[in-house]
């Protein structure tokens, strides 16, 4: 299946997956425009769109996108975002536009959040909560609730490739370096993203397997993430990892 990233803002992207019959499925439209000009260049008709928690980037396009059709809205629920034609907890199993779409609730990053697991695809989506080398802010819920969403993450099959919303690679593996300076896969990492961003290309999607061996926020069980975080503060759980390694972040 071809899914492309059809950039907005500074830095989003809006995952675009082409259905049968020239039919299209976007995930978090924060820009209406952005969307419809790719799709009049690519001649598909908008069938769906998923909405993974309701920051304005992320849902700010979809009434104008969705107003006066019938495109299938799904969206969080118990959520400030209120657009959706239907919504959706977690744990759901959907059969919709032609695919299986595991619903998994991943709070942390704001309550509502939610991401799309499509197996066959491989495919996760799972906007600001795992990135490329990173992950997304703690806003609204706790360091151990985020820890909890990146860890059921974590569980997928390790060539999952993660569709994330935010192109903020290159600067996620700085920090990461800075906690793990010797991890040689991280190294590795490195270089292709820094490759791919002087093409100018998306560093996404980005594959499990490689984030499990480079991105800190994937490793509060590995001995020199743990040792790093212990040069911070005493350091007695995996909680306590996350914790210290994300606020680290926050000021770096
Ligand atoms: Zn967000």
């Amino acid at each position: 299946m071809n899914i492309v990233p059809i950039p907005a803002f500074a830095d989003n992207y809006i995952w675009c997956l082409h259905l049968a019959n020239h039919k299209a499925l976007v995930v978090d439209p924060g820009d209406a425009r952005a969307v419809t000009t790719y799709l009049q260049a690519n001649q598909l008709e908008l069938a769906g769109i998923l909405v993974t928690h309701h920051h304005f980037d992320h849902t700010g396009g979809v009434d104008a996108l969705a107003a006066g059709t019938n495109v299938t809205v799904i969206g969080p629920a118990h959520s400030p975002f209120e657009g959706a034609t239907q919504t959706v907890e977690g744990g759901e199993h959907l059969q919709l536009f032609g695919l299986n779409i595991d619903v998994l609730r991943v709070p942390g990053h704001t309550l509502d959040h939610i991401a799309y697991y499509i197996a066959e695809h491989d495919a996760i989506f799972c906007g600001d909560t795992l990135f490329s080398g990173g992950c997304g802010r703690v806003f609204e819920g706790t360091f151990e609730q985020m820890r909890a969403s990146l860890e059921s993450l974590r569980a997928l099959p390790a060539a999952t490739r993660i569709y994330c919303a935010h192109e903020y690679t290159a600067a996620n593996l700085r920090f990461a370096v800075a906690v793990d300076p010797d991890n040689k896969a991280l190294r590795q990492r490195v270089a292709e993203v820094s490759n791919l961003r002087a093409q100018n290309q998306p560093t996404l999607p980005s594959r499990l397997a490689d984030e499990c061996l480079s991105n800190p926020f994937l490793r509060w069980d590995d001995p020199a993430i743990i040792a790093s975080a212990q040069q911070k503060e005493p350091i007695f759980t995996a909680d306590d990892v996350f914790r210290v390694i994300r606020q680290w972040k926050d000021s770096f």
